[in-house]
């Protein structure tokens, strides 16, 4: 049930108006107002349904109205609702242990509270790391342009989008950007299979140009998500591995949207069979039923923070992470996941949908479709050959025909600063086959109607 409210729908938005502070769009007069879900579907306060085309921000991944959560994290609240992580609670053990089973290796779990924390932390984490490993001068982290990686002074430094940054700088120093693996518009003007992976290339020549020495991590999603579905050619990664390992560099994998079975595997880097030093992770966690997040770091580089007589620990503490209702909601998420297949579910789904969604290309303002697991974006153009990014107002035309159509679909991008010309898709893993078909007839119904 709905916090019980006597208002009327036009005095709740009146006092959302007046005093709530939106996020992206402050200015948007009629919000919409969600007041529940089910499965794969949400419902507004006026009762109207939407396909959640976006499981919200690419986390409601197994769906809505989990009466079980609900049931984990109130059991939870009830026998003790907070601890300290400087001691321990049961959840938060209990999970530590699974997600070592899912990433297959040997991890140690430090929780935080969103997405960005968790990215914030392995900064620190890198840079503290190589200090006490007899490497100060490693505090450098190269990432992409175009990449998402979180709002907070860090990671939004890591971020490779500028309009998202420009009004806060000076950000954080250290962070260095490289093109991304971006084969519709290769930054280096060349074509797959005949380019030599230049993408990967160009981050050795980084490297070299900042010195080797210097560099403390090189952080990365497996795809780019939310900067516009970009899928790196498939031995992108493996590349970048071997450019860390012969530098002596950490990877840190940004598992945010990828993770937690969005990718067809339980994490998105397992797709191209390369172990991370570091692994982020938020979002798909818990289902974003309750906030959380992690940083996994290999064993071997905690050691460096346990040595005994220095004074060598993580100086970090953050006050809700590792909350034990929010382990407790992840491990129910999880073993949710497991008993329903959820992850097979959600590779069917993703192949699925791109076989569908691969027929919109017959409409001149679709230049190219990209997908990785359960993910999908599709790029707008004026017109296939120029690839000139279509205008915010063809873009947000498509957008506002299908939620009147009762689906939500998502943006993204900036091709060109300004231009979201990337529509996304990230379902929730209940996705039905019958509104597999909904997605793609109303995206359909709407690029005929341009
Ligand atoms: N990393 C990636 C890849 C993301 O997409 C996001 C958020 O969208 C973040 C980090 C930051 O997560 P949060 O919003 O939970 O801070």
């Amino acid at each position: 049930a709905t916090p019980s409210t006597s208002l009327s729908k036009e005095e709740l938005l009146e006092l959302d108006q007046k005093y709530v502070w939106h996020h992206m769009s402050p200015h948007n007069p009629n919000p919409m107002v969600l007041v529940s879900g089910k499965n794969s579907t949400v419902t507004d306060i006026d009762g109207k349904n939407y396909l959640d085309g976006m499981s919200g921000l690419w986390c409601v991944n197994v769906g809505y109205g989990r009466e079980e959560i609900a049931k984990a994290a109130a059991e939870q609240i009830q026998a003790i609702p907070y601890v300290p992580m400087s001691q321990g609670n049961v959840p938060s053990i209990l999970l530590a242990e699974k997600l070592n089973e899912w990433l297959a290796g040997d991890y140690r779990i430090f929780y935080s509270n969103s997405g960005s924390d968790a990215n914030e932390v392995a900064f620190k984490i890198a840079r503290q790391y190589h200090h006490q490993n007899g490497e100060p001068l490693r505090y450098k982290f190269i990432s992409r342009y175009r990449a998402y990686h979180g709002n907070s002074m860090g990671a939004l430094s890591a971020t490779g989008q500028a309009n998202r940054k420009v009004k806060y700088e000076p950000l954080s120093s250290g962070f260095q950007h490289v093109a991304p693996p971006y084969c519709y518009r290769c930054p280096f003007g060349k074509t797959y299979g005949d380019c030599g992976i230049q993408c990967a290339k160009a981050i050795e020549d980084v490297i070299n140009y900042e010195g080797a020495e210097t560099i403390a991590g090189i952080i990365m999603e497996p795809v780019i998500t939310g900067g516009g579905v970009i899928v790196p050619p498939a031995e992108y990664l493996t590349k970048v591995r071997e450019i860390c390992d012969k530098f002596g560099i950490l990877l840190i994998v940004d598992e945010v949207i990828c993770g937690f079975g969005r990718s067809g595997k339980q994490f998105g880097h397992q797709n191209f069979g390369i172990k991370p030093d570091i692994v982020t992770m938020a979002k798909g966690m818990t289902s974003a039923y309750s906030p959380l997040s992690a940083t996994a770091v290999r064993s071997e580089l905690y050691d460096v923070f346990k040595q005994p007589g220095a004074d060598h620990h993580f100086r970090h503490v953050n006050t809700f992470g590792g909350n034990p209702a929010s382990c407790a909601v992840a491990l129910k998420n999880l073993e949710i996941i497991e008993k329903e297949n959820l992850i097979e579910r959600a590779s069917y789904l993703g192949d699925e949908l791109r076989k569908k969604l691969d027929g919109l290309l017959i409409y001149k303002n679709v230049g190219d479709i990209r997908s990785f697991g359960f993910i999908a974006g599709i790029e707008l153009v004026e017109d296939k050959k120029s690839k000139k990014p279509a205008s915010p107002e063809m873009v947000l035309k498509i957008i506002t025909e299908c939620k009147a159509q009762g689906l939500i679909i998502g943006r993204n991008g900036d091709t060109v600063p300004g231009y979201n010309n990337i529509l996304t898709l990230s379902p929730p893993f209940t996705t039905t086959d019958e509104e597999l078909d909904f997605i793609v007839s109303t995206l359909n119904k709407a690029f005929s109607n341009l």
